[in-house]
């Protein structure tokens, strides 16, 4: 059950083209607070919901959403748009903290207890697409490095599929439990995320506003024809974290001190496999041991993966990896990557 306190959210309802900046940082400043902006669609019987900025540093969302105003278009559909992080987005320098000093991360608050004012915002963009019963929910967000597409699901029903394939052809199935937005099925709708590609990439923008146009104007979301037959499946990823406590450091040599020094071009391996025998970097005085990959059910996997020779950190056999980060606080309060065995990629099988 959903608690009921004080709505911390702005309501915006049909905006007009001129009453939106002409440029997406004047449209953020336009913000005060989470907003929920409602633009009325063709067909007022059904609506779909946006959800974006859950991170402050994750623009191509928000980009998707102040392009869609811009156009002046009608959607098919009644649309709501939750732009949530305002704050922290336009917290100096501007789309550069992920949640704000001594927040909790908004994507991980979507489940009891709803108590924090994360929690409390969380559970009043729940409670609001309860009530407007959307027919598909979209979150959209950036990666932290630079790197590929790619959505991430719960469930691998029709509707997620197909709502991935308005944007990208690799799709992250996954059971782990975080608190995300995504995971929340209670309301019968599917929520499908969206992760663009790096938060500085334009390619990435471009991207989201060209997925949310197909979103916002197709009559129908989930016909035969609109899963992508070439869509890859990465199944149950596992989340490479650091142990609390633990230091981290980026850099083309090893470095005396921190627990795990990462190659400075860590990220490339976010675009393909990483071969058997990979070096990704270099381990200190604890070796693997400040490292942990956990599944679902809690059982640790990190030395099925990964091998240690003299000090360098080396893949065991051929991995996909996600999410890989150069970003040392994000490293270090969520996770350093996402990894699945390439044995285990699959294309999909859709007819
Ligand atoms: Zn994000």
């Amino acid at each position: 059950m959903l608690v009921n306190n004080s709505d911390p959210i702005y309501y915006w309802e049909a905006p007009s083209v001129d009453e939106i900046g002409a440029t997406i940082e004047e449209f953020l400043k336009q913000l005060t607070a989470p907003t929920w902006i409602y633009i009325p669609g063709r067909d007022h019987s059904r609506c779909r919901a946006i959800t974006t900025l859950l991170h402050g540093n994750e623009p191509s969302g928000l980009h998707a959403i102040h392009a869609w105003l811009r156009s002046g278009d009608q959607p098919e559909t009644d649309l709501y748009f939750c732009i949530a992080s305002v704050k922290t987005a336009q917290h100096p320098p501007g789309f550069f903290y992920r949640m704000l000093p001594d927040c909790r991360d908004l994507n991980r608050c979507f489940r009891p207890p709803y108590k924090d004012s994360e929690g409390v915002l969380a559970a009043n963009i729940l409670r609001r697409l309860c009530a407007v019963q959307p027919e598909a929910v979209l979150d959209i967000h950036n990666t932290s490095g630079s790197g590929p597409s790619f959505a991430v699901v719960t469930n691998t029903d029709r509707r997620h599929k197909a709502l991935a394939s308005l944007f990208t052809q690799h799709l992250i199935i996954t059971d782990l439990k975080l608190g995300a937005i995504m995971e929340f099925e209670e309301g019968g709708f599917p929520v499908t995320t969206i992760e663009c590609g790096g938060c500085h990439d334009p390619h990435a923008h471009q991207l989201a506003t060209e997925g949310l146009r197909r979103f916002a104007l197709k009559q129908n979301l989930f016909d035969y024809h609109s899963i992508n037959a070439e869509m890859v499946l990465y199944k149950h990823p596992l989340r490479v974290e650091m142990i609390e406590g633990s230091e981290i450091a980026y850099a083309d040599h090893p470095i005396d001190g921190p627990d795990l020094t990462l190659h400075s071009d860590v990220e490339h391996f976010n675009f393909g496999e990483a071969p058997a025998n990979s070096v990704l970097g270099w381990l200190g005085p604890r070796g693997i041991n400040c490292l942990t990959a956990r599944d679902s059910m809690g059982s640790e996997h990190i030395e099925h993966y990964f091998d240690v020779h003299d000090n360098q950190l080396l893949t065991r056999q051929p991995l996909r990896l996600f999410m890989v980060t150069k970003n040392p606080s994000i490293a270090l309060s969520d996770c350093l990557f996402y990894l699945v065995p390439v044995d285990d990629c699959h294309r999909h099988q859709s007819r």
